[in-house]
């Protein structure tokens, strides 16, 4: 075997259906006296019921979470953090709603408990992306990172087949990458494969039948080992290409990967043999871009970026500035080559294996 580095987070980690319940005992194992909980508008109904399960411990309600973690709602949230003397944050919700609690953390270092609603993976990564002035940045710390984290089954049975499927296909975007990060390493590798195979087996499921409770909780496991591997090992071609296409045409951010995943596997696929092994055993298929591609056609999901609302100038564009600042991936950056693979996913096409 070769030599690896291999570097955990701590969370604690609480899974399975019902488990919100458990609330209560880990604010008070906190000793929170003054939480604030945090949702999106969509999610306020939640948020108010999680604020009446810690009752005296919970010190308000702020709903106003929203994509891409803005610093003028965070501003917004922090005033009645300080009004409200809070020393702790809870989150309800996806990605959006952990972003702010996130944020929060990293100016203040208020403990977090976050209550994951969708499998976005936000809650097990060191990662905090911000919107200021309608650009994006991302950076990483430690302190942005929850101290327990709540799986409840229950709390994502509510995701719409929709926001399922692609949900899960980012999450299975980050164990793609994860697989061939230049850092990684064969225990994030096992996540990795491990996320694919219980996301790709549980998704059609779901899709069928929203309320099928073991599919939503296979779903929801593969969404922590994912989310883990997104937190753990650098992420490649895909994850900034999405982060360019979302931020140049404000497209939505697991519809985007969705759409985009099987052309940037594709486009590393010769380059990265064993990780395209892996993806394809995990799928149950011969081909994992080809596989990727089938599982989000099965899944009903949009396969064309222009369907999402990306202009068609916008090819080159993006081909420009995924060029602009250079960082590793498995094959080197090519821009015709790039250029293609988003004309491809513009399309809606399948997806093309390129050499390496
Ligand atoms: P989201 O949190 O924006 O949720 C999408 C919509 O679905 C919202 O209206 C939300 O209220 C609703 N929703 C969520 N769960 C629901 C449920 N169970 N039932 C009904 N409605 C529900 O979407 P997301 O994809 O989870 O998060 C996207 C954001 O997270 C982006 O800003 C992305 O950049 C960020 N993100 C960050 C990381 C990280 O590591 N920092 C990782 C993944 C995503």
């Amino acid at each position: 075997m070769d030599a690896f580095v291999y570097s955990a987070h701590p969370a604690r980690v609480i899974f399975g259906s019902g488990t919100l319940s458990q609330l209560p005992a880990e604010v008070e194992r906190l000793g929170l006296t003054r939480v604030l909980v945090l949702s999106t508008p969509q999610q306020e109904a939640d948020a108010n019921a999680t604020a009446r399960a810690i009752s005296a411990r919970a010190a308000g309600v702020f709903a106003g979470a929203t994509m891409h973690t803005p610093v003028g709602v965070t501003a917004d949230a922090m005033a009645m953090v300080a009004d409200r003397r809070i020393d702790g944050i809870v989150a309800v919700g996806g990605g959006s709603t952990t972003g702010l609690a996130k944020a929060i953390a990293l100016r203040t270092d208020l403990p977090q408990i976050v209550a994951p609603t969708t499998y976005a993976g936000s809650e097990m990564t060191p990662i905090l992306g911000e919107t200021k002035e309608g650009v994006k940045t991302t950076q990483k710390s430690p302190k942005v990172l929850p101290e327990v984290v709540i799986y409840d089954v229950d709390l994502t049975l509510s995701l719409p087949p929709a926001l399922s499927a692609t949900s899960g296909m980012n999450a299975i975007a980050h164990a793609v990458e994860a697989l061939y990060a230049q850092d990684r390493n064969p225990i994030f590798t096992m996540m990795a494969a491990e996320g694919i195979r219980a996301l790709a087996s549980a998704l059609p499921a779901i899709v069928a039948t929203p309320g099928d409770r073991a599919a939503r909780s296979d779903a929801l496991y593969g969404a922590w080992l994912c989310g883990m591997c997104l937190g753990a090992v650098g992420m490649a071609l895909h994850h900034k290409l999405c982060h360019t296409l979302g931020g140049s045409f404000d497209l939505p951010h697991a519809e985007t990967h969705t759409a985009v995943l099987p052309h940037a596997t594709a486009y590393n696929a010769a380059a990265a043999p064993d990780a395209m092994r892996a993806i394809a055993g995990a799928l149950e298929t011969a081909d994992a871009a080809q596989g990727l591609y089938d599982l989000a056609g099965r899944l009903g999901a949009k396969l064309a970026l222009r369907d999402l609302g990306m202009p068609q100038d916008g090819i080159d564009k993006a081909a420009d500035i995924a060029m602009r600042n250079p960082y590793w991936n498995p094959r080197p950056l090519e821009r015709t080559a790039i250029r293609d693979l988003i004309a491809r996913a513009y399309a809606g096409n399948a997806p093309q294996q390129e050499p390496a």
